[in-house]
């Protein structure tokens, strides 16, 4: 596990824990899995990072910090954790985190107290990859944070976000990579740009899926353009 990152709408990753459980399709092919398998540990195990659990602390600089790369920041396994984690966040304001969950029903109880109308520096964000998931946005949507987003990747079917985009700053789109790849039809992601055209928020294109990999980031290109929109960070 690295804390530098290849995903192109950040900057760095911190996994305070990892580890994690397979919870809808989108995680049908979790690289953490993948991996943890490969190294001959259980991914099914959530634990407590010793060497990265303070990292931020150490990060002097701006940066976009996406949290948990390797597992969910709201997974039951690390309610022991979560608090002491909240509070590296607050000890770092110049750093912007983005939380990302597919477990948004975990959210509201398990925000710090003084949560308020959303820490300045925190992005929440949830994972929906078809239809069926569009209710973790609605869930998202009810739920006080500065800046909220979706991650539509790996896409595996048509979204219509119409019922929570209100609420919404970003939406990212991705397509799945790797050799068990599952195709994305391109009209899911044009459909998903121009819904968040007509509601104002901004859309990022990471990937087109595939493999080989040869459509990402710079090369996921969608009628002629990429896209990489993104918020205005806090720091
Ligand atoms: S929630 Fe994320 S980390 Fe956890 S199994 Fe699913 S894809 Fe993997």
């Amino acid at each position: 596990m690295s804390e530098t990152t290849a995903i192109a709408w950040t900057e760095k990753t911190w996994n305070p824990w990892h580890g994690c459980t397979k919870v809808s399709p989108g995680c049908a092919h979790c690289y953490m899995f993948r991996d943890k398998t490969r190294y001959g540990q259980d991914p099914s195990v959530v634990v407590r990072s010793k060497s990265t659990f303070n990292a931020p602390l150490r990060w002097k600089e701006p940066a976009l910090v996406f949290t948990c790369s390797w597992s969910d920041w709201f997974h039951e396994d690390a309610d022991a954790w979560r608090d002491e984690a909240w509070a590296i966040i607050r000890q770092t304001p110049h750093l912007t985190y983005q939380v990302l969950t597919k477990r948004p029903e975990r959210i509201r109880e398990h925000l710090p107290s003084d949560w308020g109308k959303g820490y300045a520096n925190v992005w929440l964000g949830v994972s929906v990859e078809n239809q069926r998931w569009v209710e973790r946005a609605e869930m998202l949507a009810q739920i006080p944070a500065r800046v909220k987003f979706v991650s539509a990747e790996p896409l595996l079917g048509p979204v219509d976000l119409a019922t929570a985009l209100i609420h919404l700053d970003w939406v990212i789109v991705g397509g799945e990579s790797g050799p068990e790849q599952r195709p994305m039809d391109l009209e899911w992601a044009r459909a998903l740009r121009d819904q968040c055209e007509s509601f104002g928020a901004a859309f990022f294109l990471k990937q087109l899926g595939g493999h080989p990999d040869a459509r990402a980031h710079d090369k996921a290109v969608l009628d002629g353009r990429t896209h990489t929109a993104m918020p205005e960070r806090s720091a």
